[in-house]
């Protein structure tokens, strides 16, 4: 995936415990020749990795201190020399992208990475190579691997990423030093949206809490639900009018992305509803409790919790009219329920 480098600064930034360990790592000036960034899919471990690589390729040691006059604290690098602008651009001869192709990561990868480990860094004083999602090496390729970090060169540094470290071989994680990532803060996603892909604040809002702290699916929702809002509003005012089991027959027919689709549409739209009802909403209205919109509150969130009820019955593999169905009875009776 290319990672613009502003893309990749967000990211990074939300995962203030991942830095830290990353700038003791430098500090202490032990570096080990493997290191494993693990952690949920979408947490930005290859922003991390990237970064990291910056650090152990940059020409200026100790930037990782804060020098140089930068002041953001998720930086590790000086970010001015030749080495971090060809890691910027994506250009630095010294490190090396392993990423899957297709559905895995084969032997050809680790035959180039077994002949550029032998040629000897070009701009750095180190050669880096980040191996994206190594759960997904073949065992071929995984043992070509184990190979290389068995004895590797003074001057080569691994830094593989995963997240799912069961399916890589435990002698090829015996070899790695482990780093913990987390899942990413909603508002390090909101910042993101809103930055790199110019998403409104509350929007990027919405999103960011439906994300479950993974940039893949923020940006899943962003692209499903599309102008999420007309959407998610015209589906609603269908949902209202139509006979539920009508509506679900006509649904459950769509492919399994537009019926996702359709979910998220409604997630989004009534996320957006709860924010706004919360927002609104005032315990006292000239002495009197706001029924009005305590009534709004809890509706707004009855349908979200039927929505992600439904979302989980599809992810499930339940039938997909019972799952509309059930939905839209749901979300009929809360909608139009007196308050
Ligand atoms: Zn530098």
């Amino acid at each position: 995936m290319g990672w613009s480098n502003k893309s990749v600064n967000y990211l990074v930034r939300g995962q203030e415990v991942t830095i830290r360990i990353l700038k003791a790592i430098l500090k202490s000036g032990r570096i080990a020749h493997a290191y494993l960034l693990k952690g949920p899919a979408g947490s930005g471990k290859t922003a991390l990795a990237k970064q990291f690589a910056k650090a152990l390729l940059c020409l200026n040691e100790g930037s990782h201190e804060g020098g140089l006059g930068h002041t953001d604290d998720a930086e590790l690098a000086c970010n001015v020399c030749r080495s971090c602008s060809g890691v910027d651009n994506d250009s630095h001869p010294d490190l090396l992208m392993i990423n899957r192709d297709g559905t895995s990561i084969g032997i050809s990868a680790s035959h180039g990475m077994l002949k550029e480990v032998l040629t000897r860094p070009f701009v750095s004083k180190r050669k880096v190579f980040i191996i994206n999602d190594a759960e997904t090496l073949t065992a071929e390729a995984a043992n070509a691997l184990l190979k290389l970090l068995e004895e590797p060169p003074a001057y080569v540094n691994f830094i593989l990423t995963t997240s799912n470290e069961a399916a890589i071989p435990a002698t090829v994680i015996s070899r790695c030093q482990v780093i913990p990532v987390r899942a990413l803060p909603a508002e390090a996603i909101a910042g993101y949206l809103q930055e790199v892909h110019n998403v409104a604040e509350d929007r990027s809002r919405d999103i960011a809490e439906l994300s479950d702290g993974s940039v893949d699916k923020a940006l899943w929702l962003l692209s499903q639900a599309g102008e999420g809002k007309a959407d998610g509003e015209a589906l609603v005012s269908q949902i209202i009018k139509s006979s539920p089991v009508e509506l679900a027959l006509e649904y459950s027919k769509a492919d399994s992305q537009a019926r996702h689709r359709i979910l998220a549409a409604l997630e989004l739209q009534f996320a957006q509803n709860l924010s706004q009802a919360a927002e609104e909403y005032d315990p006292e209205q000239c002495g009197r409790p706001d029924m009005r919109r305590a009534g709004a509150l809890k509706r707004n969130f009855r349908v979200l919790k039927a929505i992600m009820r439904a979302r989980q019955r599809l992810n499930a593999n339940t039938n997909s009219f019972l799952v509309f169905c059930t939905l839209f009875i749901d979300m009929q009776r809360v909608i139009t329920e007196e308050i």
